[in-house]
This record gives C-alpha cells, sequence and structure tokens, in this order.
C-alpha cells in the first residue's frame, strides 16, 4: 500500500482513511495531532487556540495568525510563561476571501499550527525543527515527504538562513531562492512584531503549472510553512513593503506557520484544500444539491478550473467560515466582524444561485459543515442550534432581498430599453442596492445577460456621498453631536470638570455651558427642552469601565434639570443630558446637582460584586481566565471571561457561594492612586491592553481582590447583603458570560423563584425535591412519543408513494400526482415523497409530482419534474414560484418553497396543474 507521497505505509491506520480506490491517507485531525506530538517532544508548551475575533486589538478583525495570541510576549510587554510553545491556530483571512477557489490553497478560515520560540531558539533551531517533521517517514510518525521535491525560500541578503539550508539540511542551492519584501518579510499587517522569513515549499508536479520554482508558479510550487524570524517591531502604513521599522525587539523569536489544509491536501494527494476530508463533504452535498459533478470538466490547475467548480469551492469554503464564525460569538451585522459574515454568507448564497439552486441552502449544507469540524471543535456540535439559527435567519432575508430586488430590477431594465438606453442609471443601480440591499455584482451580472451596461461611475458617486452621510451620522449618534469641536471649545473655556462623586452624592455648583442636541452653544434652555448642561464640578458619574452612569436631579435659580444620561465625551469633561423639566435654565446659573442615592448605591454594589466575582473566577479558573467585559447596572452585573474550556456548572455554584462568604466578612472597601508601576507590584488586576495614564486608581476589598477602577463601590462588602448567579453562558468559544444579581434584587429573585417551585410541587403533587425529577421524565416521555410519530408519519407516507402514483391524472400527456401530505409533514419529508412518487411514475413519459403540506399555519410545496417533461421544457422551479406567486427555489429537477397561509395549499396544487395545462396549450399554439 502507497502514501500520498509514494512513500510505504507502516502500522499506522488510526489516523488514516481509505479512498475509493483503497489508498490509506492522513485525515487532518491526525495531521494535527503528529504536528503537536512533533513539538511537544521538543520542549514546546501546547497552548490552545484564541477564539477568532481579535478582541485584544480594535485594529485586526480576527486572528490571522498562530503569532496573534503571542505579540505581548514578542514585543516584551509581558513574560512569557514559557519559553517554546505550539499551537493550530483557528484563522481568518479576509483579503484572501476573493482569491478563494481560484487557487488550490487559499481558504477565508483555516488552521495555522505553529511553533514559537520565546528569546529560545532561533533560525537553525526553527529550520531543523520544521525539516524533521515533514521529511520523517510516515510510518514513523512524520509527514514522509520526498526532500528532492522540497524548496526553500529566504529574504534578499538572510546568509545565515540561507547557510542553514544549504549547510545544515543539505538542500542544494538551486532550490533556494531569494525573494524581497513583498514576499519573505513578514507582519501582521498592523503595527507590531515582524521580520524575515523563510518559506517551504512542495514541488507538486508539472500536472499543476510551469516549471521554475515559487517565483514562477505559486500553484505548482505550494506553499505550506512559513518560518519567521521575529526580530523587529513595524509601524503604521499599508501594504507588504510599506511601513516603517520602529525598532528591534527585547529578543530574538521563532514564528512559524504551517497550513494545515495545505498539507492535509498534500498528504491526502488531492489538488486543492477544498478536497480534504475537512471541506470535501461540504462541497459534495453542494454539487450533489445542485446537480453537478464537480472535477470533471477541470484539470489540476486551480487557475484553469471550470467556474462551476470554483462555486462548489467557494460555497464549501464560505459555509465552513460561517459555522466557524457563529461559533465564536460572530453575529451578522452591517459593520465589522458581523459585516463579514454578511458577507461570505451572502457569496455563498450567490454561488449557490449561479449554480442553479436558488431555495434555502444552509439547512443542507451547514450540518455537512458541522459535522466535519465537529470532531476538532466539539463547541460547534454542541451549539448547533444556536449557530444554525443565526445562519438559517439571515439566508432567508437575504433570499426575500434577492426576490424582491429581482423584480425592481426586471421593471428598472425594462423602462431602460423602452427610453432607448443601453445602461441603467446610476440612480436605479444605487438605489437597489441602497434601499434593496440588493448586491451591486449581482446587478451588473443581470443587467449584462440583458444586454445593458451600467453607469458605475454614478453608483459609485452616490455611494461615496452616502458613506460620508453615515459617518456624519455614527459620530453624532455617539456623542451627540456631529463633531467634537463644540466640547473641546467648552473645556478650553472652562478646564476639566472636576468630579465629586467618588464622596459626594449631592453638591453646590455652577452651570457651566448649555448645549443643543445639534451643537450649538446656547444662552439658555426652557421647559421640555432637551440639552446638554456642563457644571463646573459634578457628582455624576459618567459612564465608564462598564458601570452605568447616574441620573438625577439638577436645580438651578430659575428651573429643575433631569439627568437621564451622563458621558464623557473627550476626557474631562462631563457633559449630562436630558431635560428641563420645570423653568428654565441659564448658563451662569448656580447648580446643586444630586444624584440618585439609591440607583447610585446599587450599580456600586453591582460594581463591588464583580471585583469579587473577576477574583474569584480566577481563583477558581486561574490566571487565563481574564476579564473581556462587564456591566455595571442597578442591582445587576454582568461579567465576560476569556477561558478556553468549557466550565463544570459546579464551578460556578462555588464562585456564588465563595463570593457570598466574601460578603459576610463584610471586608472594607479602600481606593488609593498610585503609580502604575506601584499597582503592578501590588499585583492589582488590569484588563491586558488597557491604556492608563502614568497614575491610576486602586481599589481594594479587604485583602481579597485588588484592582485597577475608575469606578464607584460599596464602602463595605457586607452591604451588598446577597449575590445571585444567574446564568453562565458561552458567546463565542473562549469567551464565557456571567449573569449576576445583587442586593435586593437578588433576594427577590430567589423569592421568585421559590414561589414557582412551590406551584410546581403543588401541581405535580410531589415534595419540591422531586420536581425536577417529574419533569424531566415528563419531557422524556413526550419526546419519545413525537420521535415516534414522526417515525410513523415518514413511513406512512413513503409505504404510500406506490399507491399515490396510482393517482396520476393526464394532464395533455403529462402524468401529473398532486397530492396533499398529512398536516405537520415536514419539507424534509414531503420531498423525500416527491421523489418517490417521480420514481413510480412511467420514465418514458412526462410525469410530473407535487407535493403539498401545512405545518406550524404554513403551507410548503415540492415539486419533482422527470426527464422526459424536463424534454418538453416543464420547471420544477418555475412550477414552484408559479404556486408561491415568485417564492421558492431549486433547480429543474426538484424545487420547492413555502411560507403562504395554510389554507391555500390545495390552491397551490390546482395552480401547477393550471399551469401544466396552459403550457401545453400555448406550447401547442406556439
Ligand atoms: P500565500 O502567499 O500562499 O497567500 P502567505 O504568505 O500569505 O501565503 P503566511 O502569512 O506566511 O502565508 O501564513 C503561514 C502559512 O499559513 C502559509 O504557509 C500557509 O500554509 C497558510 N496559509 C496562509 N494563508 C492561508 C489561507 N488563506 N488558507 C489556507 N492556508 C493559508
Ligand atoms: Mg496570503
Amino acid at each position: 500500500m502507497q502514501g500520498a507521497d509514494g512513500t510505504a505505509l507502516g502500522a499506522w491506520g488510526l489516523g488514516g482513511f481509505y479512498t475509493r480506490k483503497g489508498r490509506l491517507l492522513m485525515r487532518t485531525a491526525e495531521i494535527k495531532r503528529r504536528f503537536l506530538a512533533h513539538f511537544e517532544r521538543n520542549g514546546h508548551t501546547i497552548v490552545p487556540s484564541a477564539p477568532l475575533p481579535a478582541i485584544d486589538d480594535p485594529n485586526l478583525l480576527f486572528v490571522n495568525a498562530g503569532m496573534v495570541q503571542f505579540v505581548p510576549y514578542f514585543l516584551g510587554q509581558m513574560a512569557s510563561p514559557y519559553r517554546r510553545a505550539a499551537s493550530v491556530q483557528k484563522c481568518i483571512r479576509t483579503p484572501d476571501i476573493d482569491e478563494v477557489g481560484k487557487t488550490s490553497r487559499h481558504g477565508t478560515f483555516f488552521q495555522m499550527n505553529g511553533n514559537f520560540s520565546f528569546g529560545d531558539y532561533f533560525k537553525e533551531g526553527a529550520i531543523t525543527l520544521a525539516w524533521e517533521l515533514i521529511t520523517t517517514p510516515i510510518d514513523e510518525g512524520g509527514f514522509g515527504l520526498d526532500p528532492d521535491k522540497l524548496w526553500a525560500t529566504v529574504f534578499h541578503g538572510d546568509h545565515e538562513a540561507e547557510r542553514i539550508w544549504h549547510e545544515k539540511v543539505g538542500l542544494p542551492k538551486d532550490r533556494i531562492v531569494r525573494r524581497g519584501m513583498a514576499d519573505n518579510f513578514w507582519s501582521m499587517g498592523i503595527p507590531g512584531p515582524c521580520g524575515p522569513c523563510s518559506e517551504i515549499y512542495l514541488d507538486r508536479g508539472p500536472e499543476y503549472g510551469r516549471e521554475g520554482g515559487p517565483e514562477v508558479d505559486e500553484d505548482r510550487y505550494l506553499e505550506f510553512w512559513n518560518l519567521v524570524f521575529m526580530e523587529s517591531e513595524r509601524g503604521p502604513g499599508v501594504g507588504k513593503e510599506d511601513f516603517p521599522i520602529v525598532g528591534d525587539l527585547p529578543a530574538k523569536n521563532i514564528d512559524t506557520g504551517m497550513g494545515l489544509e495545505r498539507m492535509a491536501s498534500i498528504l491526502q494527494g488531492v489538488d486543492s484544500i477544498y478536497e480534504i476530508d475537512e471541506i470535501r463533504p461540504i462541497l459534495n452535498a453542494a454539487a450533489e444539491l445542485t446537480n453537478k459533478r464537480y472535477g470533471v470538466m477541470s484539470g489540476h490547475q486551480a487557475s484553469e478550473s471550470h467556474p462551476d467548480d470554483v462555486r462548489l469551492r467557494i460555497v464549501a469554503d464560505h459555509v465552513r467560515t460561517a459555522l466557524m464564525m457563529i461559533g465564536d460569538g460572530v453575529v451578522p451585522a452591517n459593520d465589522g466582524r458581523g459585516y463579514v459574515l454578511r458577507r461570505i454568507m451572502r457569496r455563498s448564497i450567490r454561488a449557490m444561485r449561479l449554480l442553479g439552486w436558488s431555495g434555502p441552502a444552509m439547512p443542507e449544507l451547514l450540518p455537512v459543515a458541522r459535522d466535519c469540524m465537529a470532531p476538532s471543535y466539539p463547541e460547534v456540535g454542541n451549539e448547533f442550534e444556536r449557530i444554525s439559527s443565526y445562519a438559517y435567519a439571515e439566508e432567508e432575508a437575504f433570499l426575500a432581498t434577492l426576490e424582491h430586488g429581482i423584480t425592481i430590477l426586471d421593471t428598472a431594465m425594462r423602462e431602460t430599453r423602452g427610453a432607448g438606453a443601453k445602461q441603467l442609471s446610476g440612480d436605479k443601480v444605487f438605489q437597489l442596492h441602497d434601499t434593496y440591499g440588493f448586491p451591486i455584482d449581482l446587478t451588473v451580472e443581470i443587467a449584462e445577460e440583458e444586454g445593458l451596461g451600467i453607469d458605475l461611475e454614478g453608483f459609485h458617486r452616490l455611494m461615496t456621498e452616502q458613506r460620508n452621510r453615515a459617518k456624519a451620522d455614527a459620530d453624532a449618534r455617539k456623542v451627540g453631536h456631529a463633531d467634537l469641536s463644540v466640547y473641546r471649545a467648552v473645556l478650553d473655556a472652562g478646564g476639566a470638570v472636576e468630579f465629586t462623586g467618588y464622596t459626594d452624592v449631592s453638591r453646590q455648583t455652577r452651570l457651566r455651558a448649555i448645549l443643543s442636541d445639534t451643537g450649538d452653544w446656547l444662552q439658555g434652555a426652557g421647559e421640555g427642552e432637551t440639552v446638554e448642561l456642563v457644571l463646573d464640578r459634578t457628582p455624576f458619574y459618567a459612564e465608564a469601565g462598564g458601570q452605568q452612569s447616574d441620573t438625577g436631579i439638577i436645580t438651578l435659580g430659575g428651573g429643575r434639570f433631569e439627568v437621564l444620561d451622563v458621558k464623557q465625551p473627550i476626557p474631562g469633561l462631563f457633559v449630562h443630558s436630558g431635560k428641563v423639566i420645570s423653568g428654565e435654565v441659564r448658563a451662569g446659573d448656580d447648580a446643586y446637582a444630586a444624584i440618585d442615592t439609591r440607583r447610585r448605591r446599587a450599580i456600586s454594589a453591582a460594581h463591588t460584586a464583580t471585583h469579587l466575582v473577576h477574583q474569584t473566577i480566577r481563583d477558581f479558573l486561574g490566571e487565563s481566565a481574564t476579564q473581556a467585559g462587564s456591566l455595571d447596572a442597578p442591582g445587576r452585573l454582568r461579567f465576560d471571561f476569556h477561558t478556553p474550556t468549557a466550565l463544570v456548572p459546579s464551578v460556578l455554584q462555588d464562585v456564588e457561594s465563595k463570593v457570598n462568604a466574601v460578603l459576610t466578612e463584610d471586608l472594607e472597601v479602600r481606593d488609593f492612586v498610585t503609580s502604575q508601576d506601584e499597582a503592578r507590584k501590588l499585583g492589582a488586576l488590569a484588563l491586558f491592553g488597557e491604556k492608563y495614564g502614568s497614575t491610576v486608581r486602586v481599589v481594594e476589598i479587604g485583602d481579597y481582590s485588588r484592582e485597577l477602577c475608575v469606578g464607584t463601590h460599596a464602602s463595605r462588602s457586607g452591604q451588598l447583603g446577597l449575590i445571585k448567579i444567574l446564568s453562565e453562558a458561552s458567546i463565542g468559544s473562549g469567551l464565557r458570560r456571567v449573569d449576576a444579581l445583587v442586593g435586593m434584587h437578588a433576594f427577590e429573585y430567589l423569592a421568585r423563584e421559590h414561589l414557582l417551585v412551590s406551584r410546581l410541587a403543588e401541581l405535580y403533587r410531589v415534595p419540591s425535591e422531586q420536581v425536577a425529577e417529574r419533569v424531566e421524565h415528563t419531557v422524556r416521555a413526550l419526546r419519545d412519543a413525537e420521535k415516534e410519530i414522526e417515525k410513523l408519519r415518514s413511513q406512512l407516507l413513503m409505504s404510500n408513494a406506490g399507491e399515490l402514483a396510482k393517482t396520476a391524472r393526464d394532464v395533455y400527456g403529462v402524468s401529473f400526482v398532486g397530492v396533499e401530505a398529512p398536516e405537520g409533514t415536514s419539507a424534509n419529508q414531503a420531498r423525500v415523497l416527491a421523489q418517490q412518487i417521480r420514481a413510480e411514475l412511467p420514465q418514458s413519459h412526462p410525469a410530473i409530482a407535487a407535493v403539498v403540506s401545512r405545518v406550524g399555519g404554513k403551507a410548503l410545496v415540492v415539486v419533482a419534474v422527470n426527464p422526459a417533461a424536463k424534454e418538453r421544457g416543464l420547471s420544477a422551479v418555475d412550477l414552484v414560484k408559479v404556486a408561491l406567486s415568485g417564492r421558492g427555489g431549486g433547480n429543474i429537477d426538484l424545487a420547492q418553497g413555502g411560507g403562504l397561509p395554510a389554507d391555500q395549499a390545495i390552491g397551490m396544487i390546482n395552480l401547477i396543474e393550471a399551469t401544466i395545462a396552459s403550457y401545453r396549450s400555448s406550447a401547442a399554439s406556439g
């Protein structure tokens, strides 16, 4: 038996699988395992992947390399807990989206296997460790690559790396290529650590492209591993070359990245990463749905693939990427990470459309992606319900957009042609895009099919105007005004506002300035007006560090003002927004500012509780459980934190009882201001990456917790009374959220719960300890019954296909079966039934089966058309669209849709039959 590279395979069956031709190949999971084992053997600590969203860095949307989570170690901002580490990091590279499917090697989502040295080994260690792993024979635990087919690149002038490759490793000089900045100098694309690199390539042979090394053809010569010699720090700039080097790093480090999917494509002997075991099943499912045969019209070279193959790869890649993104907490949105998700989902839906499938595809493909990825990432299996609900809803919304947009586009094209024009106006295209969310590339393509051009210049002009408007809008919403200049002027005129709220709850002060919500500086404001007030001093806390702002009343000479919100749009300026509730306020008035003390007390208690929860979670889970965000509201807190593993539920109970025990100790809460260094020495917890000034405020609760904080707190832990943790949930893998109540809020909650349990115990007539067991029993019995019903219904339905086929009516030479399945028959069951009936009908002769069913108050329909009927020009998708007034999707053979009210089910069958009939008569007359 032979491995992918031709070497004989020994006794390792476990990580492999057999191809149809009987070849044993290495699974992606096995490659991952061998990689980590190799580096663990060589003294590396195995570190779990960071979550995909790059939380600590506002410049980076997604983690794009294994080294991202180690940046502070490379920069020397933090001491690294290990000298050597290895990981398999989940990555997303948005700049690679356009390459997907067109090359053999770019995924949007991919996994990077990396080994890292923090001031430990350098070039020689990195090169020899990599070489050993890739060239060790497969049956000795390596990857078994043929050394004669390997190439390396080095950075121009990096003689040291060149020498190691040649002298230590023995690579001939003609397979060591020198390349410049763009190819062999690595950075994350943003300021941070960087350095020259050396990449390893495999020559896949002449079927994959031209001879001549990596510089000639990067598809034939496949880069699979990049070794970065991390020794410098770069500044801001664009592209791969245009940035300054701002200095040396404190130590010489190693950062490497081996593309897991690329190695899998090599070891599984397939042409591209889309054909490996973790992706190919998704591609197959898409091909099956769209009736395409992948690969039959393409050779080995990705760049020359048939467009349908490219589309199938896009679908497979994007569906997998969507799964992983939503799994890590990203949800569809119009900006940021959510927009990337939206974009890739739309691209995959679009690709499916071009492949001929216009119905919902996610429900068919996403579960396949889950099955591919869950073995390595169990969370996508455990949380599939959440993940799929986002994905399915997003697809449904986009399909509706498409349906709607196409009607409008049709009208616009008709009008354009009617007016004798050859181009759709920029206005129209913009309207489609802006109002209906219709993608521009789709407009271009459909217009082209109809022989029309598009005024792209006009479109882009309108887009730019719109973007500028939106930006001004967003800025205005953030701080109340379109720009900050008026705030700056108020600050310059009167200096920083003194915040006295750590000690005061009310105070005498003076009204410095009144601002309208459009940013005008006013002299006065009358009853009912909504304005912003700036005082010389204030006890009002402005929202910061997760703590909500105070509310309250400001009493002035001639009127009263209700404070609804307080913000610091620029540091040092406290802005109170709210409404004049009586009289009139004038700039320069004496003022008496009083916060709502009950609310403040409840917020402060929540904030103190947050510190206790934070410390306690770290005590239980270890240092890696760092804070990711928090909210302190009256009597309620939310605390988000990083942790690589799921929590055992009992840990939270332990956290809760520990915190409650600390409350009863009635510890004193103290705060003091000190230098950053001093605070660090004291071991105060600080959010990593947070920018503090040179002096900082430290809040400590007895000896239990010590944290940098700007918020307000209870004065003793006993004031909190009680805390109750309500829930703990994953908000992305590696990121968890705890919700809790404090004080009276916690007590009222427990009292309500107690009432509820008593009521249930009464209903079930059991003591309250047995309620849970009884409910569980009832639910299980119900679920079993439902499953049984479902099974019986399917059996009944399918056994009927033969009988139903006998009810075929002849509609002008087409055998037509139109049936209504029993209420509750799902789309899946209806589809199988329609296909079975079609199979029972004579094949030599046109035949069509239509199955309708009512589910949850809605009607759905599936139509299956046989090849003879297709020849007559009848199409399943057209018939479904007739029945559903334009909705639904699928292809010529099989289509489905739904959404109309249930009472229209029978009407749909009649419509389909009438259409088949009318088709016949129009075909006959035409
Ligand atoms: P390429 O030039 O092929 O885009 P790169 O130089 O951008 O690759 P690196 O930044 O050096 O790649 O990343 C390290 C390794 O990660 C690469 O050698 C490759 O194996 C893998 N890799 C990079 N980008 C992708 C991607 N989009 N999909 C799959 N693997 C990738
Ligand atoms: Mg790249």
